[in-house]
């Protein structure tokens, strides 16, 4: 899980509390399980904040019971050719998962941008969702360079493009997006 916000992770876990995913083993960041799965933090934290901590309590709850809930602390392997990399600032232990096969990478980046009209040539700028904005700020600048230069694909949630999968591009100022060109067609390679 890149993070424990409900739009990522709310199809975990049914309304009646039921895994979706009864064989998953479930990874986050320890720092990110901590955060949200603490009752002292959320006791704190703002009212209107406290939804956001339920739905991670109930959505986190059967897989914990179950213990198909794991954490990991740094960028320790997890699988073969699967890459932690910690993206923290969204949230506290916000991480991209980057999959690398025959010379071709994947980044799954969770929440790096959310407006990219705004973000892509101002990576400055962040969005009202992003826990430590600083923080937030000095992933996108250190991030966005090398995945444009690394032509890394981007699995991207907020792209307003279907499918949201693209590329940045270094532009004379900020980046622009190259999104994959999508098509329903599949076409079969012969053997
Ligand atoms: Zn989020």
């Amino acid at each position: 899980m890149t993070h424990l916000h409900s739009d990522h992770v709310g199809g975990l876990t049914t309304q009646d509390g039921q895994r979706v995913f009864p064989n998953a083993d479930v990874y986050v960041a320890k720092v990110e399980s901590d955060f949200w799965l603490s009752p002292e933090i959320a006791a704190k934290a703002p009212k209107d904040a406290q939804p956001f901590f339920q739905s991670a309590r109930a959505i986190a709850a059967p897989y914990i019971k179950a213990g198909k809930w794991h954490t990991f602390s740094g960028s320790e392997p997890i699988v073969d050719g699967m890459q932690l990399v910690p993206l923290p600032g969204h949230t506290p232990g916000h991480t991209g998962y980057e999959f690398s096969s025959k010379g071709q990478k994947i980044l799954f980046w969770g929440d790096i941008i959310h407006a990219q009209r705004v973000q892509l040539q101002h990576p400055e700028v962040t969005a009202i969702f992003d826990i430590d904005q600083t923080a937030a700020a000095a992933t996108r600048h250190r991030l966005l360079p090398r995945l444009a230069r690394e032509d890394v694909l981007i699995a991207a949630p907020h792209m307003s493009f279907f499918p949201p999968l693209g590329r940045l591009h270094k532009e004379k100022s900020g980046y622009s997006w190259a999104p994959v060109a999508f098509t329903d067609q599949w076409v079969e390679h012969a053997p």
